[in-house]
């Protein structure tokens, strides 16, 4: 049903990526569908949302509109689905979860452990050639956040394998960084990012650890078991969720 982070679990942080098993929803959306305005219906998406939340022992997420911008929605209390428009949600309360939705898209959790600031982020090719995690981090940091206490978990997303862009956008995400360009591997003219790389390196831009990184390593498209794409099954593909829970106690010191 979901994929936890080994990262974050070592640090007692509660942190996951859902995958497509274990819900009600019917084809084209089986089973977890967890997208609104698809098609699938919302009785369903409920379901398969409380049965996420009462598996993982999560509280509900906090859940935005995301536009692939850059903006940031700070919340607290019980989790709702805002119609604020935001690809960057954090939190600072206690049991408090905030989450993204993605289908291919790249999903980031974040997470200040001793300050228990958390942030879900969804990069996406646009997000990425923004730098929105960069933004993540900053708008963590105004909190009170440190880069050398925040912890990443970087979601299944495309693969470079998979992920074919055109020119204009591959030029955006070199752009993005000054070592992006050797996370696009061109093949026949073609380009293929690796968004996971190109974020990692955005991450330690920021100043987080090396060894506070974690990536899942696993390909949406490739995996059609496992995973809703949409550039596999365009409006046919459901959508998953990354979510991250703020603690209540404090956990361990980082190692
Ligand atoms: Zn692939």
């Amino acid at each position: 049903m979901f994929i936890r982070s080994k990262l974050f679990e070592k640090h007692h942080i509660q942190g996951l990526f859902s995958t497509r098993h274990g819900g009600t929803s019917p084809p084209p959306f089986e089973h977890l569908n967890l997208g609104l305005n698809l098609g699938d219906s919302s009785d369903h998406i409920q379901e398969n949302l409380r049965r996420l939340c009462q598996a993982s022992n999560i509280p509900l997420p906090h859940r935005s509109i995301q536009t692939h911008g850059i903006e940031t929605m700070i919340c607290q209390g019980e989790g709702i689905q805002h119609q604020h428009d935001a690809d960057i949600l954090i939190t600072s309360t206690a049991n408090t979860s905030v989450a993204v939705r993605t289908a291919d898209c790249l999903p980031i959790l974040l997470i200040d452990i001793h300050k228990h600031i958390a942030a879900a982020v969804h990069a996406g090719w646009r997000g990425t050639a923004k730098n929105i995690v960069q933004i993540g981090i900053q708008k963590m940091q105004a909190l009170g956040a440190k880069p050398e206490h925040i912890l990443a978990s970087l979601g299944p997303c495309i693969g470079s394998c998979c992920f074919e862009v055109d020119v204009k956008a591959a030029q955006q995400l070199a752009d993005s960084h000054p070592q992006a360009h050797q996370h696009l591997h061109q093949q026949k003219q073609k380009s293929y990012p690796d968004l996971q790389a190109i974020n990692q390196c955005q991450l330690l831009r920021s100043g987080i650890k090396k060894q506070h990184i974690e990536m899942v390593r696993q390909c949406t498209y490739c995996q059609s078991r496992d995973f809703f794409s949409w550039r596999r099954d365009q409006e046919k593909s459901g959508r998953m969720l990354a979510i991250i829970q703020c603690p209540t106690s404090c956990p361990l010191t980082l190692s």
